[in-house]
């Protein structure tokens, strides 16, 4: 069994409609549960493009699947909840991104473990921390509480919003 972190991200169509569909989703895979679910998150677009504000959380499962077999199954659900590939970074129904997969570090064509741009997004590691402990330590030795501290929180906001099942 697997301690995995997901990132979860929407900025169109009802995106609490949509975080609250891929918790349920997630919680449904074969062999997995969702055991913890951070406070929902409004960030502003970074990158190139103009869109809407996103909202963010990040979600602990536990899950029998191995890395590419949970990449396919959030591909899937991406997927079902009308994920359009567009533009890189453009706007989204819903991004699920694996964070971590216990300890392990990953580098293939497909997947990258830790995702390559924890460290300086603010809107993953304030939620991770949030829900792990504040000494988790990444598979490069980084601790998370120093990552936190080394990112500004600029202006990402908490919001009141929750999940069904919390
Ligand atoms: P970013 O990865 O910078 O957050 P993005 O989420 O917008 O950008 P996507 O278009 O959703 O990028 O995904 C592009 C590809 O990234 C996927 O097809 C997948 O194979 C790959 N990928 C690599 N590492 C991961 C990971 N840890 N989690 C999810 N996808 C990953
Ligand atoms: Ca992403
Ligand atoms: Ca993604």
């Amino acid at each position: 069994m697997t301690a995995a972190y997901i990132a979860l991200g929407s900025n169109l169509q009802d995106p609490l409609t949509q975080l609250r569909s891929a918790v349920s989703a997630l919680d449904k895979l074969p062999g997995s549960r969702v055991e913890r679910t951070s406070s929902i998150y409004r960030s502003t677009p970074v990158g190139p493009v103009t869109q809407p504000d996103y909202l963010n959380a990040v979600l602990l499962l536990t899950t029998v699947l191995s890395p590419l077999r949970l990449l396919d199954a959030l591909q899937q659900i991406e997927q079902e909840q009308g994920r359009v590939r567009g533009v890189r970074w453009g706007p989204r129904t819903l991004d699920l991104d694996i964070l971590l997969y216990n300890d392990q570090h990953i580098d293939s064509p497909r997947l990258a473990i830790p995702h390559p741009a924890l460290q300086q997004r603010n809107f993953v590691l304030y939620p991770l921390f949030e829900i792990s402990d504040a000494n988790l330590v990444l598979p490069d030795g980084a601790v998370l509480d120093t990552l936190v501290a080394a990112c500004p929180r600029d202006d990402l906001e908490k919001t009141s919003l929750r999940f069904n099942k919390n």
